[in-house]
């Protein structure tokens, strides 16, 4: 079986503050992954780490592999490129542009890679029309709900096709009814396109219906 993420033996500690502790983590492609535990275990920062927004610290023995790509020594730009092309990303809050449209900020990650504006107008409409957004898609961040805010964030995160999907308290801010349609949209996804998700959250519901509960504490992996 394929493997999204193998990592083995990541640190990070922030000043003298050791927050990660030795972790290993194996992730199948297509596996829904809930990291849960305590605030400050270190979940966001794991998340960030195999995301390629933050490093480990690395020693020797350190090994992060996403998507079989080997992120020890890549250099900045091809990790921008990486990441762009092959991850996508959900945050607690949306962090949608306000300025543009729902479907300009949708397009945004594919306009950065650079691909053709028309054919991306229309996959991100597709997109949030898959959403139940068709009738937004004009419309400015501040105009939508929160749960149509980060629906749109789910556009946006889908729009270059990523492999690995990462969210980091995607339902956080969101009511029951607009969190439980948000964990039917990433199920959707897994089993329309084979994404692999890792989603850090304290939502009971979506860590029982992740295909695994990884739980954090005190920067190690539990059980
Ligand atoms: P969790 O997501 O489990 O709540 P985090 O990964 O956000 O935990 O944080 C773990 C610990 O690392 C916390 O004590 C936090 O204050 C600290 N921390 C996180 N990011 C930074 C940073 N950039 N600088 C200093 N300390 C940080």
């Amino acid at each position: 079986m394929k493997k999204a993420i193998i990592c083995n033996d990541v640190y990070k500690s922030y000043n003298d503050l050791p927050v990660l502790t030795g972790i290993d983590l194996e992730v199948k492609s297509g596996e829904i992954v809930a990291i849960v535990g305590p605030s400050g275990a270190g979940k966001t920062t794991l998340l960030q780490i195999l995301g390629t927004l933050d490093t480990a610290d690395m020693n020797i023995k350190t090994k992060i592999e996403i998507e079989g790509v080997k992120l020890q020594n890549m250099k900045p730009s091809r990790m921008a490129a990486f990441r762009n092309e092959h991850l996508g990303f959900i945050f607690q809050f949306h962090e949608l542009l306000p300025e543009f449209t729902a479907l300009e900020n949708v397009c945004m990650p594919g306009w950065i890679a650079n691909n053709n504006a028309k054919i991306l107008k229309e996959k991100a409409a597709g997109l949030l029309n898959q959403m139940g957004l068709s009738d937004r898609i004009h419309h400015k961040p501040l105009e939508l709900s929160g749960g149509e805010q980060q629906r749109v964030a789910v556009a946006r995160a889908l729009i270059n096709d990523p492999k690995l999907i990462f969210a980091d308290e995607p339902s956080g801010n969101l009511d029951s009814k607009n969190a439980a349609s948000l964990h039917e949209i990433f199920f959707k996804f897994r089993d329309q396109r084979g994404c692999t998700f890792v989603i850090v959250t304290h939502n009971d519901t979506l860590a029982e219906m992740a295909d695994r509960k990884i739980i954090l504490k005190d920067g190690k992996i539990i059980s």
